[in-house]
């Protein structure tokens, strides 16, 4: 319904409009009644809801109505399923209209800079294409049922260490190229109803009161419409955080916030009409949500507990599968060891932590799958809260694996080693679970190890075990997925949004994690991930993109539509990929794009497309992806925009980052000249690589060799067309033997800098 805004904020107090910018209580938004304008809902997320009744506790984080609890992100990513996690994001949808929740809290898509982040099993990826991709079409599907959403913690918010003080020092091309671009892509794509900033600082400012990331690049550059809500408690000063973008503070801080706007206003230290413009953009979003409220809506709780099943199964990866021993034969006697087996880890802590409508018992599922003809036993092995062994639960857990066929054990990490409020310190499982895996295998050597985790481990213990499935963690209805994919009725198909290092001290962000007090210097710039494993040639433990099948792949007849293309052009790029064994199954295809003999310094490869195709056995089907200048394209962080350079570049089509199936290069011709104004100081060099200045410097070089002394270098010639590279233009006047005037070095640089 069309309303006129103006025409209603005028007819509000300051009190009123200053009152609408900070909330209600713990989760709403103030309405003002006598103008009809309502209080609206908001609530964690992001893979489930978490509505809390009136009167929830004051931090907010217990006790809230039961709801459906989907994989958490970091297992969603890796099913780089676009409309899994968009049917994901309708069910969450459904759920917030029958709890009458109209702002759904998430996706969180910051980047996974260190695997020692807290918070890293409810952020996406690494990769900020990935990233952004996935959040966008959650978005997608949580507002396709008239709810909103807050893509958060915007942004460069990577470590829980002193989050709410401390501040990220990133320079802007990293910033540009691989934090922000995590949101970009998806505030671009599906303007969430709301962006939710992030407690620290950014580069010195706090981000609730940084204008340059809340008005110059979210609303200005990209375009975002919706407003910008406050995480729980980041406003520093109200005053300023509304004069810089931020429309909302929550919680409500109890009439602090707002009798700080309303004094700016009266001072003039605040242009009303900013508070205004604040009021309308909240009014569109409230507006929204009431306009789309519907009414008596009730979900099928069973149904959606079906389809966090299909997206906990799409989202496991199979790391290891040795000798094909998996899928497990329905037969025989297994053995099924770990306490995690029978306390699963199925979501994370903190706020973002769902009261299940079920929970699947792991035990139970894998009886049922398994059937009758064979015989499923269960031993504990270790304490989960605890991490000395206990010798008398190994010796039970030996003894079942010794007279089993097969073992599958259950570990990973307890809640109290991975949390949003802190960051871990090392990527080892408890020592109890190293211990038990190490005893196991010595008993059995057909080892299955299923662990449950949002970041990676390490694995000193890898050799031990045949099979390894990342299950992270998987949501209420992880227990049928997992055994669904153990005894291969589904076959495994995630891959890796991250990579696994082989040890911390491999991880790009090693040195510097987590900053000194309240200084994070991002020194490892755009090296992030696979970024920095590449350019290093470090062999991870699994590489970014990785994730095995019961079925295999081939891959073939990579095709461009072009094999030149202007840089304001697209190119689709094809390629077959066949079904080459006997099972159908999912494969998902990645494109790597890479410039080859760059200005600046670049990463090897940066994913820039990717695909899901399922294929039955034999089966070949044509994947297109298509390219465009962003593909290209790095941060220029002198004309302050993306720019891409004239040159060829290789795109890589990959089953995973690191096997690259096919390679083939097209000729990317940049549109825009970009030209730097040259000074006294711009070297002979870059004025030559430019064609429209080189023939100036030629006639100037050949006019000085005709006057200065021209003779033979030999074999110095090399040498000497170095210096003379890199020789700032008025190095000139001291080497021409006076052939050369400042007069001179005037009148070059005005014809250098004429239009061309
Ligand atoms: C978290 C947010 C969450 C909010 C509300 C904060 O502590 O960082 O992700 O949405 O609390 O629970």
């Amino acid at each position: 319904m069309e309303r006129n805004y103006d025409q209603l904020i005028s007819q509000m107090t300051l009190e009123e409009k200053a009152g609408m910018c900070s909330g209600l209580d713990f989760w709403r938004l103030k309405g003002v009644e006598r103008l009809g304008i309502p209080s609206i809902m908001v609530t964690d997320g992001p893979h489930g809801l978490r509505k809390q009744k009136e009167g929830g506790d004051h931090l907010g984080i217990f006790n809230s109505v039961p709801a459906t609890c989907f994989p958490s992100a970091a297992g969603v990513a890796s099913s780089w399923d676009r409309e899994l996690i968009e049917m994901m994001g309708k069910a969450l949808g459904e759920e917030c209209q029958a709890e009458d929740v109209a702002i759904l809290l998430g996706p969180g898509a910051n980047i996974k800079r260190s695997p020692l982040c807290g918070r890293n099993f409810e952020y996406l990826s690494e990769d900020p294409f990935l990233s952004s991709e996935m959040a966008a079409h959650h978005i997608r599907g949580v507002q396709s049922q008239g709810v909103g959403t807050s893509i958060k913690h915007f942004a460069a918010n990577n470590q829980e260490h002193r989050r709410m003080t401390s501040d990220s020092i990133v320079d802007e091309r990293t910033l540009r190229e691989i934090y922000l671009a995590s949101f970009e892509g998806a505030v671009k794509k599906s303007q969430p109803w709301t962006v939710m900033c992030s407690y620290n600082q950014v580069n010195g400012t706090f981000v609730s009161e940084n204008e340059y990331l809340l008005t110059d690049i979210l609303k200005e550059e990209w375009g975002h419409e919706g407003f910008v809500v406050s995480d729980w408690g980041a406003v520093n000063e109200r005053a300023d955080a509304l004069s810089a973008g931020l429309e909302l503070e929550m919680p409500s801080s109890a009439g602090a916030g707002e009798q700080k706007i309303i004094e700016a206003v009266r001072s003039g230290k605040l242009p009303e009409e900013k508070l205004d413009r604040a009021v309308e953009r909240l009014l569109r979003i409230i507006f929204k949500a009431a306009d789309n409220k519907q009414h008596g809506v009730a979900y099928d709780a069973e149904e959606h507990h079906q389809l966090a099943r299909i997206v906990a199964r799409e989202s496991m990866v199979l790391l290891k599968n040795e000798n094909d021993l998996l899928p497990l034969a329905k037969e025989g006697r297994i053995a099924v060891i770990g306490a995690l087996a029978e306390s699963p880890r199925y979501q994370g802590s903190g706020s973002s932590r769902i009261n299940p409508t079920k929970l699947e018992d792991i035990r139970e599922e894998i009886r049922i799958a398994a059937g009758n003809s064979a015989n499923v036993v269960y031993a504990k092995g270790y304490e989960l809260d605890k991490d000395a062994a206990v010798a008398t639960l190994v010796d039970e857990a030996v003894q079942a694996a010794g007279t089993a066929d097969v073992v599958v054990l259950f570990a990973g990490l307890p809640d109290r080693y991975e949390s949003e409020g802190y960051d871990r310190s090392h990527l080892r499982l408890p020592d109890n679970q190293i211990a038990l895996i190490e005893a196991v295998a010595k008993a059995q050597p057909n080892l299955v190890v299923v662990l449950s985790n949002g970041s990676p481990v390490d694995m000193p213990w890898i050799g031990n075990a045949k099979a390894v499935l990342e299950a992270y963690l998987g949501g209420q209805a992880l227990g049928g997925a997992i055994a669904d994919l153990l005894f291969g009725d589904a076959n495994p198909c995630g891959k890796l949004a991250e990579t696994f290092p082989a040890r911390l001290e491999d991880t790009s962000s090693y040195l510097f994690y987590f900053g000194e007090e309240d200084r994070v210097e991002y020194k490892e710039g755009v090296f992030v991930g696979y970024r920095y494993y590449d350019k290093k040639k470090i062999e991870p433990l699994f590489p970014f993109g990785h994730g095995l099948s019961y079925t295999s792949f081939t891959y073939s007849a990579l095709t461009f539509a072009n094999k030149s293309i202007r840089d304001d052009e697209t190119l689709d790029v094809q390629v077959t990929v066949k079904n080459t064994g006997n099972r159908a199954g999912k494969e998902i295809v990645q494109l790597y794009v890479r410039e080859t003999g760059s200005r600046v310094i670049r990463p090897e490869k940066e994913l820039k497309g990717f695909a899901k195709v399922e294929l039955a056995p034999g089966e070949e089907k044509k994947v297109t992806f298509t390219l465009d200048q962003r593909s290209f394209a790095y941060y220029d962080v002198d004309l302050k925009d993306w720019r891409v350079d004239s040159g060829s570049f290789e795109i890589m089509i990959g089953k995973s980052s690191r096997q690259i199936e096919l390679t083939d290069t097209v000729m990317v011709e940049a549109t825009k000249v970009y030209r730097k104004n040259a000074t006294r100081n711009t070297t002979i060099g870059d004025l030559m690589a430019d064609p429209a200045r080189r023939p100036i410097i030629e006639g100037i070089l050949q006019q000085q060799n005709s006057m200065g002394d021209a003779s033979d270098h030999g074999d110095d010639s090399e040498m000497m067309e170095a210096i003379m590279e890199n020789m700032p233009l008025r190095a000139l006047i001291n080497f021409s033997g006076g052939a050369m005037t400042e007069e001179h070095l005037d009148h070059i640089l005005s014809a250098l800098n004429a239009e061309h």
